[in-house]
C-alpha cells in the first residue's frame, strides 16, 4: 500500500509514517516545515519505501501527483498549537481551510481513501462530558483568537462530510485529543514537553491560571495505531471518530508527576493566564473523550498511562541532549 501523510514530519505525521513503513508499505510524505521538522524524518530517508516533499499542501498542482501515486491520505497538516494560534491567526485560518480544501478536491477527483485530523478542540467550552461526536459543539466569540483554531477544523468536518454525502469520498474524520510523546516540542506552548525541559533543567514549572484544568493525554504510539486502524475499518467512512485516552489529570497534579519522574529540584510557578496567553484568552476547564465509538469499531482505544508517557518525553529529552 502506498500511504502519503501531509504533515508527515509533524510530530504525530512522522510516527505514523514511521509505523506503516514497518508494515512494509510505502510513504509519501509532504511537510512544509512550518511547524514539523526535518530531523523528525532525517531516520527514515536511508529507507528505499519512504519519500519526502517539502512544500505547501496548498499548491494544488504538487498534491494532486502526490495523491495520485497514493491509496491512502492522511491529512495532519495544519497549524497546531494554542500558542501559535492566538499569535497568528491570519496563518492558523487560511493553512487550515485551504490545505484541507486542495486534499479534498484532488482525493475526489480520483476517489482515494483520506482521513482528516481534526482537534478535540472543536467541542469548545462544551460542558457535557465525555465529549461525544454527535453533541453540540460550543465555541467563543470570535474576537478570543483561540476559537479560530475550533471552527476552522469544525469547517473542515464539514467539507470532509459533505465530499463525503455528495460525491462519494471515501472520507474519515478525526478528532485527535491530546497527544504527546517523543519528538514533540514545547516550542507551540504543548504542556507535557514543556514541564519535562523546565524540570530537567531544575527551572520553575509553569502552571497556567490555578491548575485545575484537567485534561487526558494519549501516547502517539496509540494515536498512531487507531489511525491505522481506523484507515482499514469500511464502518469509519463517512464518520467522525474521538482519538484519545480516558486517563484524566489536572495540570497542578501534572506538574508534581512530572516533578517526581524527574526527580527535579524545580519548583511550581503559578502564571495568570493573561501573562501566559493574550488578554482574554479562555481555556477549558476539563476536557475528555467518549471513546465508545473508536472502541465499537476497531476494539481499542488509547490505555497508556500518563506517568509512562511523561517517561517516554523524558527518555526522549535525555537520550537527544544529554541535559542529565
Ligand atoms: N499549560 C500550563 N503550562 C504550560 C503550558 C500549558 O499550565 O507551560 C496548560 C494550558 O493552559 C492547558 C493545559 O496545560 O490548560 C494543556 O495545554 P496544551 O497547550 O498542551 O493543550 P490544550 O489542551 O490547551 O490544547
Amino acid at each position: 500500500m502506498h500511504v502519503l501523510i501531509t504533515g508527515g514530519a509533524g510530530f504525530i505525521g512522522s510516527h505514523l509514517a514511521e509505523a506503516y513503513l514497518q508494515r512494509g508499505d510505502w510513504v509519501t510524505v509532504i511537510d512544509d516545515l512550518s511547524t514539523g521538522s526535518i530531523r523528525n524524518i532525517n531516520h527514515l530517508k536511508s529507507n528505499e519505501r519512504f519519500a519526502y516533499v517539502i512544500d505547501d499542501v496548498c499548491h494544488a498542482r504538487v498534491t494532486a501527483e502526490l495523491v495520485d501515486m497514493a491509496d491512502v491520505v492522511f491529512h495532519l497538516a495544519a497549524a497546531v498549537g494554542v500558542k501559535l494560534i492566538v499569535e497568528r491567526p491570519v496563518h492558523t485560518i487560511t493553512t487550515n481551510l485551504e490545505g484541507t480544501e486542495v486534499v479534498l478536491e484532488q482525493a475526489s477527483k480520483k476517489s482515494k481513501k483520506v482521513i482528516i485530523a481534526s482537534t478535540s478542540e472543536v467541542y469548545g467550552k462544551s460542558e457535557s462530558f465525555p465529549f461525544n461526536e454527535e453533541q453540540d459543539l460550543v465555541i467563543g466569540a470570535t474576537r478570543r483568537a483561540r476559537w479560530a483554531y475550533a471552527c476552522s477544523k469544525a469547517m473542515d468536518e464539514f467539507m470532509a462530510l459533505a465530499y463525503h454525502r455528495e460525491r462519494n469520498l471515501p472520507a474519515t474524520v478525526v478528532r485527535l485529543f491530546n497527544t504527546v510523546g517523543p519528538r514533540q516540542t514545547g516550542r507551540y506552548g504543548m504542556v507535557i514537553p514543556t514541564f519535562v525541559d523546565q524540570a530537567l533543567r531544575n527551572k520553575p514549572i509553569t502552571v497556567y491560571g490555578d491548575g485545575k484544568q484537567r485534561r487526558c493525554f494519549g501516547h502517539v504510539f496509540d494515536t498512531v495505531k487507531c489511525l491505522v486502524a481506523l484507515a482499514e475499518h469500511p464502518g469509519a467512512i463517512g464518520k467522525v471518530v474521538n482519538i484519545g485516552s480516558q486517563h484524566e489529570i489536572s495540570i497542578l497534579d501534572l506538574a508534581k508527576l512530572v516533578i517526581k519522574i524527574t526527580d527535579s529540584r524545580s519548583e511550581i510557578k503559578f502564571v495568570p493566564y493573561e501573562e501566559a496567553y493574550a488578554e482574554g484568552f479562555e481555556d477549558m476547564m476539563r476536557r475528555i473523550p467518549d471513546t465508545s465509538r473508536l472502541k465499537e469499531l476497531v476494539g481499542f482505544a488509547p490505555e497508556i498511562s500518563t506517568a509512562e508517557i511523561i517517561q517516554s518525553v523524558v527518555d526522549d529529552r535525555r537520550h537527544r541532549s544529554h541535559l542529565r
